[in-house]
């Protein structure tokens, strides 16, 4: 019979040593949310789990040059309880907290929810819309890279075998910045999303969009950017015109699949409704900011 071991290194440098030193399947463990449940299922069988939540640094969330660097470990819940983070970037706490329940907010991570590469996690639309980056540790050092970088299909990720996220950088945000992330499933909680939408805004003293980003999740293979959709808003206030270019370059760039939760047509279809939701509330949000 096949054994599974497990080990908690106390240091990044140690998980990698660890990671690059087993010959098979290795897989590393944050909240155990999707990990878990994949080993239940036999999906996965790895022949070591490494333990990242001992590892000083992987969880917290801490405040730098204005700008906020989160632990790739911490839950949802710590995420949710910091006032701050939740005052610069409300979307990509929403998004963080509408993973699965009170049970799994004590646990899923933002680099388990990135690496397990589903293209309708929650948090990521938020993050890519947010220009956040990752802090990536391997063998040959460190490295940062932008979320949208990493998953590259349903299920895997750029992430070399050796390679271990250990946190996430928000950037400072200008005056009159505010995000927005909204998901759309077919029950009220405790679902996949059909489509998520992440916008990020930065406005004028007029109202008028100054920059923005757009992120798609479950309408196609991979969480999407759309520089499209941010095209739209830029040197805009959110009028008509605007809300419509919006949901015109949400549809356009979807590449969604037929399954139970929606059609291709429905999904495309909601990809621009939401975004125009998503718009106005992060215009909102970024109006109120002086
Ligand atoms: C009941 C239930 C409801 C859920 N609802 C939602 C939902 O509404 N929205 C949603 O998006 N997801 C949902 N999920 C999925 C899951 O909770 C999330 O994807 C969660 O964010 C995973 O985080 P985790 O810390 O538990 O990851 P883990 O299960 O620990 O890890 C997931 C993957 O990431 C890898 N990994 C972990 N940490 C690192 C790291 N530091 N570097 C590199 N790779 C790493 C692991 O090896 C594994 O492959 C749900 C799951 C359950 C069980």
């Amino acid at each position: 019979m096949a054994t599974l071991n497990y080990q908690a290194p106390a240091t990044v440098e140690d998980a990698v040593r660890i990671l690059a030193g087993t010959g098979g399947v290795a897989k590393l463990l944050a909240g155990g949310t999707d990990l878990l449940v994949q080993l239940r299922s036999g999906r996965v069988k790895p022949e070591l789990i490494i333990d990242t939540k001992k590892i000083p640094g992987l969880i917290g969330i801490r405040e730098v040059d204005g700008g906020f660097i989160i632990g790739a470990a911490t839950s949802g819940a710590v995420i949710g309880e910091h006032e701050a983070l939740g005052r610069a970037w409300p979307g990509v706490v929403e998004a963080a907290n509408l993973i699965g329940s009170t049970q799994v907010q004590g646990r899923a991570s933002l680099a388990g929810n990135l690496c397990n590469a589903s293209p309708a996690a929650d948090s990521v639309p938020a993050l890519i819309a947010a220009k956040a980056t990752c802090v990536i540790v391997g063998p040959k050092g460190q490295r940062e890279a932008p979320v949208e970088s990493i998953v590259t299909s349903p299920g895997r990720t750029s992430l070399a075998r050796d390679e271990i996220i250990t946190e996430f950088h928000l950037p400072k945000r200008p005056p009159r910045s505010a995000d927005a992330y909204l998901r759309f499933i077919p029950r009220t909680e405790m679902d996949i999303a059909v489509v998520g939408v992440g916008v990020n805004v930065t406005l004028d003293a007029s109202g008028v969009c100054r920059d923005a980003r757009v992120s798609l999740g479950a309408v196609a293979p991979t969480p999407l950017l759309v520089p499209e959709a941010a095209a739209a808003l830029i040197g805009r206030k959110l009028d008509q015109t605007a809300l419509d270019a919006l949901d015109a370059a949400a549809r356009k760039a979807c590449k969604p699949i037929d399954d139970k939760r929606g059609t291709i047509d429905y999904r495309i279809k909601v990809a621009g409704v939401l975004a125009r939701r998503a718009a106005a509330i992060a215009f909102e949000r970024a109006g109120e900011r002086r």
